[in-house]
């Protein structure tokens, strides 16, 4: 699967690492930085393949994270904050997958959702 190897978020160009192995925590498959600017996204769970919509779900959360986290709110750090992050990236995810007309909207890049991350 290919997804971009950078996102501009908030003004910021975010470079973004995948498949990238973690092996400081192997509980986590995506994170972003918010100081150096960098989504990692896994590819696999302990020696298990990640499905595609995980990772483009991984993905959408780590860009909710970094939105939050430059917009200074930081609603969706911690407990809570965690699950409400985990609801609406799925939710975000659902509606991209399942409307087809909605992804293929060529936007200010002349590029599509779908031209970028399902192809
Ligand atoms: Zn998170």
């Amino acid at each position: 699967m290919k997804i971009p190897k950078t996102i501009k978020i908030g003004g910021h160009q975010y470079k973004v690492i995948f498949p990238y192995i973690f092996t400081e925590r192997f509980d986590m498959i995506g994170d972003h930085d918010p100081m150096v600017k960098v989504i990692r996204i896994a590819e696999v769970d302990g020696n298990l393949k990640i499905a595609d919509s995980a990772i483009v779900v991984t993905l959408i959360h780590e860009i909710l994270h970094a939105i939050d986290r430059n917009s200074g709110h930081n609603m969706f750090v911690g407990g809570e904050g965690e699950e409400h992050i985990k609801a609406i990236s799925e939710g975000i995810y659902q509606v991209l997958a399942d409307n087809p007309k909605l992804v293929s909207i060529p936007y200010s890049s002349g590029l599509s959702f779908r031209s970028i991350l399902w192809r």
